[in-house]
């Protein structure tokens, strides 16, 4: 068979044998972790360098076709769902770590690393790499980047935003530009950390590491209600703890993971657990434990434990770590919802969550960052099930709702996506979202980065109405008439 044109002049810069375009072999790229929302793509390009991903993006651009980066693909929101017939760069195979250096307490990487064995490099010269996402194991630290990832431990540590001095970065017109931190000027660096691929490519990070600290102590109390946890929760942080993390399993999680290769030994007949983890300087964390203890009212709880060495720790760790992945016993499909609410208010969240599913009929569970109040509200579906998937729908939409009545925001973590794309009317004013859009405008003029996310935009912003005449009219401005453009 011929090649398209756009075929061979993507072959002159990306071999033939990394450019997929077979149906079945795109399909697996049409979804990310959010299985409720799929779409379709024309062709990925497996890249393995930056001169590849410039020469891709400068061939897509010239022909106005988008274009959207997937790292490993473990998002949540959909962002690395291919919409408007946009190419998939899998940028996974960029994976280098190119160099650890202890004195700067620095490290430069390709995007495509996993999270996870970055922390392993700084490992060895007692470091870490503070961000640890659940999908550690699994995901990219472009992914973390784009979405501005959390984890456990971003309680103390703070989001990946914290630990990014700079990005290299693939503009839709192929130039290369680095974005530093501390360089003086506008820091771009930030507005580009949790823009979720709707600037630019990200080709290369300069990432900042923590020592790791010389002291942990890990405890796991249980509570005979969730609203309990949540209490204890708040009562820790209103006595001016500040433990490294504070994550929440309810009782069906725990039944999960309890049953699943993930088995932490959580008690089963517990309505929550909280795991605790503290670290410092050993006198600061005996300190804190002591404080923690009695902030947390043990008391009154039905179950404690603490973890008296590192495997046992681990073992704690194992549990939470592994939940989202105990749910598979559940159902064939898991809605992890994201929403944030302040902690003063996370006990109502959670009595008035439990409310709407049962409302809803939906099978939901609970496991979630407490200490930031960013809750992650599960609910356990089969996809193929169109009835099902409608309520898990529309029990998630009332959930946002909720969060953000309480004075809440759509994401602690996840990103907006296309999961939530529409929601953001709720918590943006149109005066805001025009700014938004004007700054996404003033960075890619070609609306061709990804798509179709957080913002109605590019070339299907007609139908979704947000500004969308203007955007059409300034891309055929700059790549001429869509219908003129070579596919
Ligand atoms: C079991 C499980 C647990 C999870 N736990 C957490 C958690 O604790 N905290 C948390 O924050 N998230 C969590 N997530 C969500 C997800 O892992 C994170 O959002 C992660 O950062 C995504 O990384 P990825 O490499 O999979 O990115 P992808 O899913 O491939 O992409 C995510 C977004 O990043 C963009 N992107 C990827 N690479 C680049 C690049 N090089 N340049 C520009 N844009 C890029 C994509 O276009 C897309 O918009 C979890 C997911 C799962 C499945």
């Amino acid at each position: 068979m011929t090649p398209k044109p756009i075929h061979r002049k993507l072959q002159e810069g990306v071999p033939k044998h990394r450019i997929l375009t077979d149906e079945d072999e795109c399909r697996l790229y049409d979804s990310d972790g959010l299985t409720l929302h799929r779409g379709e793509t024309p062709g990925v390009l497996l890249l393995e360098n930056e001169a590849e991903v410039v020469h891709s993006v400068r061939v897509l651009a010239a022909a106005g076709i988008p274009f959207v980066a997937r790292g490993a693909g473990t998002g949540l929101s959909g962002g690395a769902v291919p919409m408007e017939g946009a190419w998939v760069f899998d940028v996974h195979r960029m994976r280098q770590i190119i160099e650890v250096d202890p004195l700067q307490r620095t490290a430069v990487i390709e995007p495509g690393v996993i999270n996870l064995d970055l922390d392993k490099a700084a490992s060895a010269h007692g470091l870490r790499f503070a961000p640890d996402p659940s999908s550690q194991r699994a995901c990219t630290v472009g992914g973390n980047i784009a979405e501005n990832s959390g984890g456990p431990h971003c309680f103390l540590h703070g989001m990946t935003t914290r630990h990014i001095q700079a990005i290299r970065t693939v503009l839709t017109d192929g130039t290369v530009v680095d974005l530093e931190r501390d360089g003086g000027g506008i820091d771009w660096r930030g507005a580009f950390i949790g823009s979720e691929g709707t600037f630019a490519i990200t080709t290369r990070a300069t990432v900042r590491l923590v020592p790791r600290p010389p002291s942990v102590r890990t405890f796991l109390v249980s509570y005979s209600s969730l609203v309990a946890s949540c209490e204890a929760v708040a009562a820790i942080i209103a006595a001016g703890l500040r433990p490294a993390a504070l994550e929440i399993l309810d009782k069906m999680t725990i039944s999960a993971v309890e049953a699943s290769v993930f088995r932490a030994g959580y008690p089963v007949d517990a309505e929550a657990v909280l795991l605790i983890e503290l670290e410092g300087l050993p006198d600061e964390v005996e300190e804190a434990a002591v404080a923690v203890r009695e902030a947390a009212h043990l008391d009154e709880t039905i179950g404690f434990e603490e973890a008296l060495d590192e495997p046992s720790r681990e073992r704690l760790w194992r549990g939470r770590k592994g939940a989202f992945g105990a749910m598979g016993r559940i159902a064939t499909d898991l809605y992890v919802l994201d929403a944030v609410v302040p902690r003063t208010r996370m006990a109502q969240a959670i009595s008035s969550i439990q409310q709407i599913g049962r409302q809803h009929n939906v099978v939901l569970s609970n496991v979630f960052h407490a200490g930031d109040g960013n809750l992650h509200p599960n609910i356990s579906f089969d996809s193929n099930d169109a009835q099902q998937r409608q309520q898990v729908l529309a029990a998630g939409d009332e959930i946002l709702k909720l969060c953000v009545s309480l004075g809440g925001t759509l994401s602690g973590e996840h990103g907006i996506g296309m999961e939530k794309r529409d929601h953001m009317p709720l918590i943006f004013s149109p005066e805001q979202l025009e700014t938004q859009m004007l700054l996404r405008d003033a960075v890619d003029p070609t609306g061709l980065a990804n798509p179709g996310k957080i913002l109605p935009t590019g070339r299907g912003c007609t139908e979704a109405g947000f500004r969308g005449a203007a955007h059409l009219e300034r891309t055929e401005q700059i790549l001429g008439p869509a219908d003129e453009i070579e596919q």
